[in-house]
Order: structure tokens, then C-alpha cells, then sequence
């Protein structure tokens, strides 16, 4: 029979959208049974939450005082022992999703199909390779669990339903591998939304000239309520952490308004934002590639537009 586990994204007490995403994701699938597990210190909040969404049949509890902070290595047993009762099991393909699943595979004993885009079947999926410039149709093995990242840049939110599902708890049960701790938590993105999941994206690039002049990003940023994103060569020059860059090698997000600041549109970029909703560039070169993907561009140098810009918003 095939029955779904979602792996819950959750921080602060709040359900990650990426998790109502996978879910809609996940109902391609036609099946009735959707279970959604949410692993935490304290699970109640988060728990209520997921129990809302449409289409979830159960919410389970995992709680442990392991996952106030839980790693990637703490998870993926406990992902592994809950598996045998599913025929599929899914977590977004976001950063928690991209570290999480594989390691779950891997002891499960099965390959990922990674950044699922479109589910064509029960074991057939479509997912983008040579950074989205060609689709590829994978199908995984019938006989072993499906073990999957859910592109969440390609799905919209699963919506709540008309009454929350029944919330069950359940013992962890996988030691700790003991091999893997958390420390501490550092976010270089300063405040704001989440990146990977905000509507409204402002991101610099190179043009932006350095961390100074990032704050005319951050500036703009929190004026329009927007998470702040940026080019490779804007990390790799230092004026943002790296945990800020979109693209190929960065992450790949779908907001519905993106504003590309001094960015040319370079193709390993672009990547990153194809699933984008109103693209807003601004750059000094009129024939810059990024003005052939926008749909509103301006012509000009950032630093004179954007602080015009801001005082009309
Ligand atoms: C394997 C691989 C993976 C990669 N992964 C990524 C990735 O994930 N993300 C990513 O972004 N890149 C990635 N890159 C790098 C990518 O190829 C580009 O080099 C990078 O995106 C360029 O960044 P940029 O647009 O900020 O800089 P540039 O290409 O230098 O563009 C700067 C732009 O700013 C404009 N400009 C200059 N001054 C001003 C001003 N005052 N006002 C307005 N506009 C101005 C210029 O006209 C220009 O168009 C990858 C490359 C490789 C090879």
C-alpha cells in the first residue's frame, strides 16, 4: 500500500512553507495516506500547525530534548526507523532537505531522487540536471521505499484544510550516532524573512561594490518586508555570507517578486530564480542578459535608482 512520510522544515516554532510545499508535491502521488512528522524539543506548536494543512492524514511527534538543535546525523536514523511503514518518504529540497535526506537514504539502502519538479507517477518523477537546462524523467525502483527532495520552487502551498488531522506521539527510538554535535547556530543573513521561502527577494550583485553598500540592499529590503539574496561573485568578493547566494551552486528559490540589483543574469544565476514570479532588474548596461528574463527593467546606476525607489515605496 503506498503510504507518504513528509519530514517536517520547522525554526522558531513556526512551520517552514517548504513543508506545505512538499506536500502539495506529494499529492501528485494519489495517495490517501500522508503522514507528516515533525521532530523537535517540544513539538506541540509545530505539530498543530502541520495538522491544519489539507490533505495530511496524521501528524506524528517525535520529541527529544536531541532536537532542540537537531543534525542532519541525529535525524536520519530516527528518518530510517520510521521508514518501513512507508512506501514513500519526502523532505524539502532546501538546505535542511539537502542534508537531511541523502544521509536517510543511505542507511535506508536506496538512491535520492533529488529536487523532484513534476511527479509523473507513483515512481517516475521529472527533475532538472545541467543547472536546469535540460529535464530529465528518473524512475526509482518499485520494490524499495521512495526516498525524495520535493523542488519547493515548484510547487505552490498545500492550503489549510477544513480541520486539523489527529496528532500522535512516538518515542524516538535511534541512538545517537555520537559522531555529530551542534555547537552553535550562526546566521549571516542578518534579520528578515527566509531566503529560501520569501515572497519578495532583493539581491545585489558584484555592482554593489562592497558590505557597505549592501546596506542600501538591506535597506530596500526590509522597506519592501523582502529576504535579501546575492550573486557568487557578490559572496565571493565578501560583501555577503555565502548562505545569502542564488543560483546553480546557491539556492534555488521562487518568490513572487525579484528584484536583480547590479546583476548581469549570468546563466548558473539564472538558475536560481527561473521559477520566479515579477523579475525587477536594475543595471547601468542596457544589453545586460538579465533585462532578457526581467519583466521590469531599469536602466541606470543602482545607487541613484534604488534610493529613489525606496522613498516611493
Ligand atoms: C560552476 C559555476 C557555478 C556558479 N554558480 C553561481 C550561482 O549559484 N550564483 C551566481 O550568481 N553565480 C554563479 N556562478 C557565477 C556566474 O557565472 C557569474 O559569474 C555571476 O553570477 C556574476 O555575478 P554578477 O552578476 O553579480 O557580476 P557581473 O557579471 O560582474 O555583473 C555585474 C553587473 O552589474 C552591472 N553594473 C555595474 N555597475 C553598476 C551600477 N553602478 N548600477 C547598476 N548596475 C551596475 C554591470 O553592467 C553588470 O551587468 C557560477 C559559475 C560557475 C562556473
Amino acid at each position: 500500500m503506498s503510504r507518504v512520510l513528509i519530514i517536517a522544515q520547522h525554526g522558531d516554532g513556526s512551520l517552514n512553507p517548504a513543508t506545505a510545499k512538499t506536500l502539495f508535491g506529494a499529492k501528485g502521488l494519489r495517495v490517501d495516506d500522508i503522514d507528516v512528522a515533525v521532530f523537535a524539543e517540544d513539538a506541540g506548536e509545530v505539530a498543530a500547525q502541520a495538522a491544519k494543512l489539507d490533505g495530511v492524514t496524521r501528524v506524528i511527534k517525535l520529541e527529544h530534548p536531541d532536537f532542540a538543535h537537531p543534525t542532519a546525523a541525529r535525524l536520519a536514523p530516527e528518518i530510517a526507523a520510521l521508514a518501513g511503514n512507508y512506501s514513500h518518504v519526502l523532505g524539502p529540497s532546501t538546505t535542511f532537505g539537502r542534508d537531511l535526506m541523502p544521509r536517510a537514504a543511505a542507511l535506508i539502502g536506496v538512491g535520492q531522487v533529488s529536487d523532484v519538479q513534476e511527479v509523473l507517477d507513483s515512481h517516475t518523477f521529472k527533475r532538472p540536471i545541467y543547472a536546469g537546462n535540460a529535464i530529465v524523467t528518473v524512475k526509482a525502483p518499485a520494490d524499495r521505499p521512495v526516498i525524495a527532495t520535493i523542488r519547493a520552487a515548484s510547487f505552490s502551498a498545500a492550503g489549510e484544510g477544513e480541520s486539523a488531522c489527529e496528532i500522535i506521539s512516538r518515542e524516538p527510538t535511534a541512538e545517537d550516532p555520537g559522531h555529530t554535535r551542534f555547537i552553535d547556530l550562526e546566521t549571516g543573513g542578518g534579520e528578515g524573512p527566509d531566503l529560501q521561502t520569501a515572497d519578495r527577494v532583493v539581491s545585489g550583485g558584484r555592482a554593489v561594490g562592497s558590505s557597505e553598500g549592501f546596506e542600501t540592499i538591506y535597506s530596500f529590503a526590509k522597506k519592501l518586508g523582502a529576504a535579501v539574496g546575492a550573486s557568487r561573485a557578490a559572496v565571493d568578493a565578501g560583501y555577503v555570507p555565502n548562505e545569502l547566494q542564488v543560483g546553480q551552486t546557491g539556492k534555488i528559490i521562487a518568490p513572487e517578486l525579484y528584484f536583480a540589483i547590479g546583476i548581469s543574469g549570468a546563466i548558473q544565476h539564472l538558475t536560481g530564480i527561473k521559477d520566479a514570479g515579477t523579475i525587477v532588474a536594475i543595471n547601468k548596461d542596457a544589453e545586460a542578459p538579465i533585462f532578457e528574463i526581467a519583466d521590469y527593467g531599469l536602466v541606470g546606476d543602482l545607487f541613484e535608482i534604488l534610493p529613489e525607489l525606496e522613498k516611493l515605496i
